[in-house]
């Protein structure tokens, strides 16, 4: 029908003028939360900021302390229709920052017993502000919204402190995805992996599962020179170490899924002349789907405990099941791909390969079908392959990528709430076709 099709690039030119007419106040909001930022579960002034700005656009309801310093905003539409959520992570990074930023962060706290630097290396400052531009831009133009969409800012996305919960599967738990219940979830991370405004999204496993495990060989303690009176826990765990090794590249079908098995800490000893009672190692487990997460699981345990074994060394394994696999719902993706290529402009939405990285964003695609998708942040003429990647104490952001952030995600809002949750037509992956081969060239 014509007049629903004016309506709806009216609406979306909108969209378009209210995030360029927003955007300085973005970037205004980002320095401003990239000059404090808070560690996980400690979103305090964050989450004060976030709801202040949520009361003052009028949303319908805005929940606080939802898993801690979470804040659940609501915006109802004048027109009926389908429920969306939205989410941006809020917390920082235990990182010192070396950029050479008048808002750089000089914030420093404690973290699990240590003094550290506070900076947000991950860019969840820049989904913060993106977000609550998108929320200024919807309620700016809720008389023609149909449905609703709820914003969802996020603590403790790179884990709780040790002995705390947190993060996106206690909002899931508090309910942040419940009354009203969102028929889709989207968010975005920025990434030092792709040029300024370039987007970058998959269908299905998209972000690793990540498990961490730790293990205790225990051996008998005794003199260097002498290791018969004893069992030395150091040469098995070098044993151990290597055997960990032989699970992916021997054991795990790479031709389907890639699989990642570290061993990224080694502690054990305190002087040249003694073979130690016990060494502990601890590292992380990286994979793409349940079956094989579990099956690494299982060798990791079983080689650990059998090398020691044949040492007739004791071992201790366990293993801590972080986050569940990203994966994009692929008939939402391809729904949202050509909103994504609208967005982006021609030749800047790429299918990108899959991300040994790990993202609690899994949590809500358990719960609703959701679409986690990238945003270049590298400036141009910089090449993204050797910046400073996200974790960085260099970590940078170009802010031009922020409106690029506001309108890809209150376009995908919208354009979901206008079609509802139905399937596109073949062909909607033309704009994303393109794109494969520039990635492939
Ligand atoms: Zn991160
Ligand atoms: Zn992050």
């Amino acid at each position: 029908m014509p007049s629903e099709a004016v309506t709806a690039s009216s609406l979306a030119e909108r969209i378009d003028a209210a995030a360029r007419q927003l955007e300085s106040r973005v970037i205004a909001w980002r320095r401003d939360l990239h000059e404090h930022p808070e560690l996980g579960n400690r979103e305090f002034r964050t989450a004060g900021v976030v709801a202040e700005h949520l009361r003052r656009l009028g949303l319908d309801e805005v929940r606080t302390g939802v898993a801690h310093t979470g804040v659940v905003g609501l915006l109802v539409g004048a027109l009926p229709g389908p429920v969306v959520a939205l989410r941006a992570d809020m917390d920082a990074l235990p990182v010192s920052e070396e950029v050479d930023l008048p808002f750089a962060s000089k914030a420093r706290t404690t973290w699990n017993g240590e003094e550290v630097g506070v900076m947000h290396a991950c860019g969840h400052d820049a989904h913060t502000a993106i977000l609550m531009g998108v929320a200024e831009v919807l309620a700016g133009l809720r008389a023609q919204l149909r449905g609703s969409v709820k914003f969802v800012f996020q603590p403790a996305e790179e884990l709780p402190p040790e002995g705390e919960e947190g993060g996106a599967q206690m909002m899931v738990a508090e309910g942040a995805l419940e009354n009203p219940v969102p028929q889709a979830i989207f968010g975005l991370h920025v990434t030092s992996r792709l040029p300024l405004g370039v987007i970058g999204c998959r269908p299905g496993p998209t972000m690793a599962s990540s498990d961490r495990f730790s293990i205790v060989v225990h051996g008998r303690q005794t003199h260097g020179a002498m290791p018969w009176f004893g069992v030395d826990p150091i040469v098995t765990s070098a044993q151990v170490v290597l055997g960990l090794q032989t699970i992916v590249s021997r054991g795990v079908d790479i031709s389907r899924e890639p699989a990642v098995v570290t061993v990224g800490m080694i502690k054990g000893g305190v002087r040249e002349n003694i073979i130690p009672e016990s060494v502990e190692m601890r590292g992380t487990i990286r994979t793409f789907d349940e079956p094989t997460r579990d099956d690494i699981h299982e060798r990791v345990t079983t080689m650990a405990e059998a090398i020691s074994r044949g040492s007739r060394a004791g071992c201790t394994v366990c293993i801590r099941k972080n986050y569940p696999v990203t994966v994009n719902d692929p008939r939402l993706t391809e729904q949202v791909l050509p909103t994504l290529d609208r967005v982006a402009g021609p030749g800047k939405l790429l299918e990108i390969p899959k991300v040994t990285g790990s993202e609690d964003f899994s949590f809500f695609q358990r719960v609703v079908p959701g679409v986690f998708f990238f945003l270049g942040v590298v400036p141009p003429g910089e090449d993204h392959m050797t910046v400073a990647p996200n974790h960085s104490p260099r970590f940078f952001v170009d802010e031009r990528s922020l409106v690029v952030g506001v309108r890809a995600l209150a376009h995908v809002a919208c354009d979901f709430l206008e079609t509802g949750a139905k399937p596109e037509p073949a062909g909607a992956l033309a704009g994303a076709a393109q794109a494969r081969s520039t990635l492939a060239a």
